[in-house]
């Protein structure tokens, strides 16, 4: 009997699903911040008499901050006028606040992919309306090694120019692209690389190509850089042959590069970061 594979095609995540869990957050925050003031409040008043009120003042303009970092994702994502000076505050408190929706998703039978996918909706449109716009030299693309075909002998992650593009897989798209288009394209065997690679091309921006997981994580760690993501496509399971929307990524390679900064580049030094050119220095 064939065995049954877990065949993950992502589909357009909720955004609203991880704002109502990050709201369910903040409300259980609330409660638990209310109940500590309330037990502390005797012991406080013995101190001071105005110290009960200086400390739940204190607790409560702290929700009152995250519910109005909240509203200006709530308004960014609608595509109405938000307050750019938050964007940094609003990652944060979505890194903050996400273990929590997670935990809060759980009893509702929300999985946690669910929620990192609507996580990664969110988070591409605060990047959309902040109208980041990089040189090509400046983009990194970083994609993961299941991407390539894995009975393709060629050794990508060591320079992906030894991809032959005979499209068995998206990789040879993908190399073309970035020949094509002059950013900084690197195929990573495992988070702790994509990180290093990250560190050593200091790049302006970066796009991922990745699963939910990774991408919750990767977005996560190079923040304050800012990172868009592109879910991969999960045809044979997970982390097997996986595949992209090239399209799509040119699409969103199109809006993030500054215009005039793309051009098409043959060397080899074009589509390897310094990192590379390290190792074969070495
Ligand atoms: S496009 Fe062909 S040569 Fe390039 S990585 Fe995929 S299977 Fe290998």
């Amino acid at each position: 009997m064939q065995e049954k594979k877990n065949i993950v095609v992502p589909g357009r995540p909720k955004k609203r699903l991880f704002l109502g869990l990050l709201l369910g957050a903040t409300a259980l925050w609330a409660v638990v911040l209310y109940a500590l003031w309330s037990i502390m409040q005797p012991g406080l008043a013995a101190l001071a008499t105005w110290l009960p009120a200086v400390v739940g003042g204190v607790f409560a303009a702290l929700i009152g901050l995250v519910l109005l970092g909240i509203l200006n994702i709530v308004l960014a994502i609608n595509q109405l006028p938000f307050l750019r000076l938050c964007q940094k505050q609003s990652y944060a408190l979505i890194n903050a606040l996400f273990p929590w929706a997670v935990r809060l998703g759980r009893p509702f039978g929300i999985k946690r992919r669910q929620l990192e996918g609507s996580f990664i909706a969110v988070s591409n449109v605060l990047f959309q309306r902040q109208h980041i716009q990089v040189p090509a030299d400046r983009l990194l693309v970083v994609t993961p090694h299941c991407l390539q075909l894995a009975t393709c002998p060629r050794k990508i992650t060591r320079d992906p120019h030894n991809c032959q593009q005979c499209g068995g897989c998206d990789i040879g798209a993908l190399v073309a692209l970035a020949d094509e288009m002059g950013f900084h394209f690197f195929v990573a065997t495992g988070g702790t690389l994509a990180r290093q690679i990250v560190y050593t091309t200091r790049p302006q921006a970066v796009l991922a190509i990745a699963c939910e997981r990774d991408l919750m994580s990767g977005i996560q760690d190079v923040y304050p850089l800012p990172a868009v993501g592109v879910l991969n496509i999960r045809p044979n399971g997970p982390c097997y042959n996986t595949h992209v929307d090239v399209a799509a990524v040119r699409r969103e390679l199109e809006q993030i590069i500054l215009p005039g900064t793309a051009h098409p580049r043959t060397q080899k030094e074009a589509i390897l970061g310094p990192m590379q050119r390290k190792e074969d220095d070495d």
